[in-house]
């Protein structure tokens, strides 16, 4: 058997498509135009790739973006003045901070700044909490994307067992309360969980989000099990001396043999976390105006 691709990238590129119809629409129902704010501290060259391709869709789906770029040894004051500022931006619906903050920069404190109605990232603590409560609010991008994933692969996912491997405050645990939202039954799993194998049998839906190359097994997964593997890991490329490649937290190769369907990586929940930004900019632009969501913004 071989497991149905889930391809990440068609989804995302269908999702911004989806998104940029609904922005002119916004535009000529109410003359409004989201904009997403970014504010990268430093250089460091990974997150400077991230922003660059976080603004270039913002433009590419008709949304506008403003680049706030400070240099590494901005105080910690400094950055939560220019956060304070853009919540009092009218302008500005989104605001995210790009991860990791230098050093000398408590991210917590800075996160705590943003205005809810502009957490576009969704890790403020009243995004968390609404997301507890089931309550309207703006949900993180990473886990929303796996939700999407696995919606698409299996439909409707009421009942399903979804054994969830990592319990960040990024992924691991929004990503169990929104299949739990979806009526999953749900477990979450971590470092210290006995029999984390036998757990991940008993799954219909396997979350990994642990950051250790390919460690789940094929002999982990039940049959026809669905696969969504949110790791990203640089490992040496055994084909390409010298060379890196990039691998999830499941063994894909052998992993495709069993499941029903899997997420590869690159291109499986990678591309989906910014297509989930720039929804929840388009999601914050309606709900600051007090304007109904349209149909296509409310599923997850
Ligand atoms: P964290 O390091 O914050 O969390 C890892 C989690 O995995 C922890 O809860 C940890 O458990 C658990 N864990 C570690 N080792 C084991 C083990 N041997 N057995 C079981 N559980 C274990 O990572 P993130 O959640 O931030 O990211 C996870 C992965 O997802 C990374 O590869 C990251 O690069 C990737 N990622 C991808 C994104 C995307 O856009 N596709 C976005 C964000 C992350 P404990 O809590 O007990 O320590």
């Amino acid at each position: 058997m071989s497991a149905n691709l889930i391809n990440g990238k068609v989804f995302a590129d269908n999702l911004r498509s989806q998104l940029s119809d609904i922005v002119i629409k916004l535009s000529e129902s109410h003359a409004v135009q989201p904009t997403l704010a970014v504010v990268l501290v430093g250089n460091d060259p990974a997150s400077k790739v991230y922003v660059k391709n976080k603004i270039k869709f913002t433009n590419e789906v008709g949304m506008k973006s403003r680049h706030i770029r400070l240099p590494e040894d901005t105080s910690e004051a400094a950055i939560i003045e220019h956060v304070k500022d853009l919540n009092k931006d009218d302008e500005i619906d989104g605001i995210l901070v790009q991860l990791p903050l230098p050093k000398h920069v408590n991210s917590d404190h800075v996160i705590a700044e943003i205005d809810p109605g502009k957490d576009v990232d969704g890790l403020t603590e009243t995004s968390a909490g609404k997301l507890v409560l089931g309550a309207k609010g703006l949900r993180p991008c990473t886990p929303t994307g796996c939700v999407m994933l696995a919606k698409d692969a299996l439909g409707d996912l009421t009942g399903k067992h979804c054994v969830i491997v990592g319990r960040s405050i990024l992924v691991g645990k929004p990503a169990a309360l929104l299949f739990l939202e979806q009526n999953c039954t749900v477990t979450i799993a971590h470092s210290r969980t006995k029999n984390l194998e036998e757990e991940c049998r008993r799954a219909d839906i396997i979350v990994a989000a642990v950051g250790r190359a390919e460690m789940v097994k094929s002999n982990w997964i039940k049959v026809g099990a669905c696969v969504i593997d949110v790791g990203i890991n640089r490992v040496a490329n055994p084909d390409k001396p010298g060379k890196t490649k990039l691998v999830g937290d499941v063994d894909f190769e052998n992993a495709k043999q069993v499941a029903g369907s899997i997420t590869p990586v690159p291109g499986g929940v990678g591309p989906m976390t910014i297509s989930c930004l720039l929804r929840n900019t388009l999601i914050a632009a309606y709900q600051r105006r007090s304007i109904d969501l349209p149909g296509a913004l409310l599923d997850v």
